[in-house]
This record gives C-alpha cells, structure tokens and sequence, in this order.
C-alpha cells in the first residue's frame, strides 16, 4: 500500500515529513534538511515499517545520497523509536542531549529495573497493587517500536549545528523530558520546537523516575526563553505550524497555572492525599490505562511544583508520599 508521501518545504531546503504513529491515531512531524548533498534529520519516527518506508522514500524524493546528521528532540519512541536504524557505524551520527542518554538502555533494552522502579514510584504514590503491575507492564510494548543507537555527539544546550543549509542552536527545553532540545534559527526566526510547544495539545509534564525533580517548573521556563526568542514561525512535533508563540505560551501557562490552583482547592488541610487520589479527583476514573498513568504523573509534577513554592506539603516514607496543603 503506498501512501501518498506528507512531504512539504517548511523553509528553503527544509521539509516537513508527516509520519504515522502505529497504536496511535496521530501524526509525527520530522524534519528533513538538505544542501543538495547531504541530508540531515531531525526526529526520526517510530521503528514500524510505513514509518521507515516514508522517510526511505523522502530521502529518494530529495536526491539524497547520504543521510549525514540525526538530531533527536527526545527519547520518546515517535521521535527516536528509528534511530538505530538511521544512525551508528557507517550510518548518520546521532546528536541528542545528554541528559537522554541514560534513560535509553533502563527504557527500552533492559526493561527489568526500570519496570521494578515504576512499580514501586507507583505504589507509593497510592496506585492499588494490582493496577500497578498492569501500568509498571505497559512500557515493555514500547521497547518493540525502539531501536536504539549510540550517540556520537552528547549535547549540553546552546551548541550551534549545521543542518542542510541552515544554522541552528539547540535550545535545552527541559520538562516534556529531561533533555528535551528545541532547534532555532535565529536569523530566520524558525523555532523547531518539538513536543515542547504544541499547538492544539499541552503537553505531558509528568514526575516519575525518569524525569527531572521539578519538570513543571524547568518546562515553564523554557516556555518563557523560547517565546522570547519570538520567533516568526513555530515547526511542532504534532500539529500544523503556527505563528504567535508567545499567545501560545501564555495559553499554556496559564492552563499550568489554573490546574496548580485546582489542585490546592482539592487537598484539604490536616489530611494528606497521595498523587493517585489527586489524579482521581482532577480527571476522575480513566478506563484507559495509559492515560491513567499520565495523570497520575501530570499531578504530581504539579504537587511538586506547588511544595516547591512551598504551597503545599510533602511528606514522604519508604512506603508513601503524600501531600497535604501548607
Ligand atoms: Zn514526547
């Protein structure tokens, strides 16, 4: 079955590739970027055969000999799943920030401690035993659309990269995840932003073992830095692009800024609540489990934001957290 190809050129010599996601009914965007020689890439899609096809046949389309560079946003499997496939010995060199590559090989080679790990961060934050196996589980499916590959360069953020024809510094957005990088052209004005800024979604910030201490707030402000860049055009990971990112940021914000109020208004002094019985009341019950877990997690980067402000109280055992209002 051959698709029609979703390739169109977002700026001089560079294409926006429109992939699907299998299990999902989303797209992906990733970025081709070319010179007339070379291509490099930004994001690579899941490891699943139309995905692979699709960018196969963009670097055909584009006359491509070589795929020179692999950039990745993040590790998540729809913008890294592929990059072994793309990248390593004899293929394109893999840059991504360091602070993804030691979340690699617990996520999606040796499963079996980060499985333990999310267990227990569950289990602690109040997810029923049986519910948690089910959810600490559910990661293992992921691993089959990933294959890894070494990086050949480790970013730290503020690094500038040739990509085709362009010039791009890399913008450390954490939050989303630890080493989420946004690219940008400042000259002219072209923000790759990854899942960091979504025009129709806000995005998972979530705390659980993987993520920073404080992902809401390390994701807030790299909203501010990029929308004071201003740049003329936003390119997201998901969705079509847009314009006016700092009206974009300050929906964001203050979508993050009600949920932190709401939240507050929920727990009630003198009783303590876990981050599962916080998730409940904010969403109510979910059916699906996935969602379950994003909850639970989205919570509880917000509950630690607000200890954080000192606006809440956390408390923790080997055998719980809880939160109550400060
Ligand atoms: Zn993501």
């Amino acid at each position: 079955m051959a698709t029609e190809l979703a390739l169109t050129e977002v700026a001089a010599g560079v294409f926006e590739l429109r992939l699907p996601i299998p299990f999902e009914d989303g797209l992906v965007n990733v970025f081709l970027f070319t010179d007339g020689k070379h291509t490099d890439l930004l994001d690579c899609g899941m490891n699943a055969d139309e995905s692979l096809a699709a960018i196969k046949r963009a670097l055909e389309h584009l006359g491509s000999r070589r795929l020179r560079r692999l950039v990745v946003t993040h590790i998540h499997p729809d913008h890294y799943g592929a990059a072994g496939i793309f990248a390593g010995p004899g293929l394109a060199d893999l840059y991504i920030h360091r602070l993804e590559v030691p979340l690699v090989h617990p996520r999606y080679v040796e499963l079996e401690h980060l499985v333990e790990e999310v267990r227990n961060y569950l289990l602690v934050n109040g997810v029923p035993a049986e519910e948690a196996d089910v959810l600490s589980n559910s990661q293992r499916a992921l691993s089959e659309v990933v294959k890894t590959a070494e990086p050949s360069v480790q970013l730290d953020g503020a690094e500038h990269i040739e990509m085709g024809r362009h010039s791009l510094r890399v913008e450390w957005t954490p939050g989303h995840s630890p080493g989420h990088i946004c690219l940008y052209s400042a000259t002219e004005g072209l923000l790759f932003a990854g899942d960091h800024i979504l025009p129709e979604l806000s995005p998972n910030i979530g705390l659980h073992p993987q993520s920073t201490p404080d992902p809401l707030h390390d994701y807030l402000d790299g909203l501010m830095r990029m929308a004071a860049h201003q740049p003329k055009v936003v390119l997201p990971a998901h969705g079509r692009p847009f314009s006016d990112a700092p009206s974009r940021v300050d929906a964001l914000v203050s979508h993050h800024q009600r949920r932190l109020d709401q939240i507050v208004e929920i727990l009630v002094r003198n009783e303590e609540k876990t981050g599962w019985q916080v998730a409940l009341d904010l969403w109510g019950p979910r059916d699906n489990l996935y969602e379950k877990r994003l909850a639970l997690q989205e919570g509880l980067a917000h509950l630690q934001a607000l200890a954080v402000e000192g606006r809440v109280i956390k408390s923790v055992t080997p055998a719980s957290v809880r939160w109550q209002p400060a």
